[in-house]
């Protein structure tokens, strides 16, 4: 808190007045903080890919080019730094809308099971690790109100980080929980986990767990932000459970109303 203070005074020399302002400073210190943090972090963010590719960019017109091993191995290195950086500027952008006081969404009404149904069959189809999926879901309709493409962002996202971090043969589990108001969408790993002090940081923008793994597998550390603002514009919420070692459980609420959905059949 910040105290301005002013008197007032008469010509005489008499006091007759003060003025005292408070403005509660630590808000906006924390705001001035919090972006200072941020554009930091973008800054190292986009550094390491760029370093890591001037070395080997370096390498290459040294003569590593000529070399039928070494030529494409740099190569790919420098095309994947290329894809990480790519996949950085999007999320940010995609943030940077979101932060936008016009942001809005496109909600349509959607079968969440034959949504979700989908998105799972097409990871089923491509994964390259050999993880199984089972799905817990309700046999009937559940209509709810969505911007598909942004529901698909978060179950995408969530359901990367499920595979990047599963054991060899693990499973994946797909809940989907009809409550009075609400669907609960739960998304379970058999995988490392997440200690107890970072189950809420895992939302804030750029925060990993074990910053080097991560980076190596690819994140941007801006998944799960993103998921909770998309999350969030729909009136739902997300949040993370986990046993170190056993696996982690992403839960996320998206409101639903049972009765409306009576009316419809
Ligand atoms: P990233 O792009 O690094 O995956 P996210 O925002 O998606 O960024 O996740 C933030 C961090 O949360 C990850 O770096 C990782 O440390 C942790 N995390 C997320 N999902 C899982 C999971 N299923 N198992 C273990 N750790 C996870």
């Amino acid at each position: 808190l910040r105290a301005n203070m002013s008197v007032i005074q008469r010509e005489t020399g008499f006091v007759n007045g003060l003025i005292v302002v408070l403005h509660d400073v630590t808000e906006q210190e924390k705001l001035d903080r919090e972006r200072r943090e941020f554009v930091s972090n973008v800054s190292h963010e986009l550094r390491t890919p760029l370093t890591t590719m001037r070395s080997y960019l370096e390498a290459l017109s040294d003569g590593a080019i000529k070399d039928d091993e070494l030529g494409p191995r740099f190569l790919g290195v420098t095309r994947n730094e290329t894809e990480r950086m790519i996949r950085l500027v999007n999320d940010l952008l995609d943030l940077s809308k979101m932060d936008s006081r016009n942001f809005t969404i496109n909600p349509d009404w959607i079968n969440f099971t034959s949504f979700l149904n989908q998105i799972i069959d097409r990871f089923e189809m491509s994964k390259e690790r050999h993880v199984h999926f089972k799905r817990l879901l309700p046999k009937e309709a559940v209509f709810v109100e969505i911007d598909e493409d942004k529901l698909t962002q978060v179950i995408d996202n969530i359901i990367s980080n499920a595979l990047k971090y599963s054991p060899e043969g693990g499973t994946i589990t797909f809940r989907v929980k009809l409550l009075d108001d609400h669907i609960e969408v739960s998304i379970s790993d058999q995988g490392i986990g997440i200690p107890k002090d970072n189950l809420t940081k895992v939302f804030e923008r750029f925060y990993r767990v074990d910053r080097a793994r991560t980076r190596q597998l690819g994140g941007t550390g801006l998944g799960l932000a993103i998921a909770k603002e998309i999350i969030g514009v729909h009136g739902g919420d997300i949040w993370a459970k986990s046993q170190e070692g056993k696996g982690t459980t992403i839960i996320f609420t998206l409101p639903y109303d049972p009765v409306q959905e009576d009316d419809w059949l």
